[in-house]
């Protein structure tokens, strides 16, 4: 955090050097662009798979196969639900850094869900957000964050002089991926990564830069909807948070179901052929 009384004082170009105006670090402009036309038409007779109900305070996994759908509902009352994703083989995993370099700080329809380094793919793109209308608040705040990590009891216990909670979503999820793939907890922990935030309204406070949360906005029938561009293992925690107005790490907040369901379209999207690999050569400059 910045210091409110800086030890050192402010050059006589100060004004100057901060009406410097930034520029986007990314430009997504050549970024290939998903025909959202086309993904939403696939969508028109296409039969529910599969669906599982994540219950308060736990986690699960599902697998979506590349080119079918998946969506997650708030159905009983406000919810905030933290998702990670693998390839279906655990290769790759959601990489939320660059995802919010690319796509900013809060995702909806049309952005993606990219992997981590070397492959930097699409695992999943966003093709439907009944929150799509809060868009940016007074705060700074907005729903569907990726500048959050998880909640998780290492935090917890530094924070509280070593309190013991074991259902932050860090522990859910690697409770639920433990149970999918037989994996014993420190194996399946170690796959656990940062997370996209579902429903959770977030910012960074104005003044001090702090990661700030709000009663999210989200109601019952409201969904965030995903196109698998891969074979995609998923996990899903209903955080301990419930709508994250008020404490996480703790029994204390009301915490309510997520539906997550799994859709098979009639055909694939037209024109889709799933993600391209990277064209860096993976070289690195060695021997040059
Ligand atoms: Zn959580």
């Amino acid at each position: 955090m910045k210091p409110s009384r800086p030890e050192y004082s402010c050059p006589d170009d100060a004004a100057d050097r901060r009406a410097v105006a930034p520029i986007i670090c990314y430009p997504v402009d050549a970024l290939p662009q998903p025909d959202l036309t086309a993904y939403r038409a696939a969508r028109d007779g296409w039969v529910q798979l599969f669906e599982t109900i994540i219950p308060p305070r736990d986690a699960a996994c599902f697998e979506v196969p590349a080119g079918h759908f998946f969506r997650i509902t708030s159905t009983d009352g406000p919810q905030v639900g933290d998702l990670n994703l693998w390839s279906a083989d655990l290769s790759a995993h959601f990489y939320s850094g660059k995802t919010r370099a690319l796509h900013g700080t809060h995702l909806s329809t049309g952005d993606r869900m990219w992997s981590n380094l070397p492959d930097l793919r699409p695992l999943a793109t966003i093709t439907d957000d009944t929150l799509d209308w809060y868009g940016f608040d007074e705060w700074g705040g907005s729903v569907h964050d990726v500048i959050g990590t998880r909640c998780d009891p290492y935090t917890h216990a530094l924070l509280s002089g070593g309190g013991q909670y074991h259902h932050c979503c860090h522990s859910n999820l690697t409770r639920a991926l433990a149970r999918a793939r037989n994996m014993p907890l420190h194996q399946a922990e170690a796959f656990i990564h940062d997370v996209l935030n579902v429903f959770m309204c977030t910012g960074f406070t104005r003044d001090t830069g702090q990661y700030f949360m709000k009663a999210s906005p989200v109601r019952p029938g409201d969904y965030l909807e995903f196109f698998a561009e891969t074979d995609l293992l998923a996990a899903l925690s209903a955080c301990p948070g419930g709508d994250c107005a008020g404490q996480h790490s703790s029994d204390a907040a009301q915490c309510h179901p997520l539906l997550v369901q799994v859709f098979k379209p009639m055909t694939p999207p037209a024109g889709w052929t799933g993600p391209a690999s990277n064209p860096y050569d993976r070289s690195h400059g060695a021997g040059i």
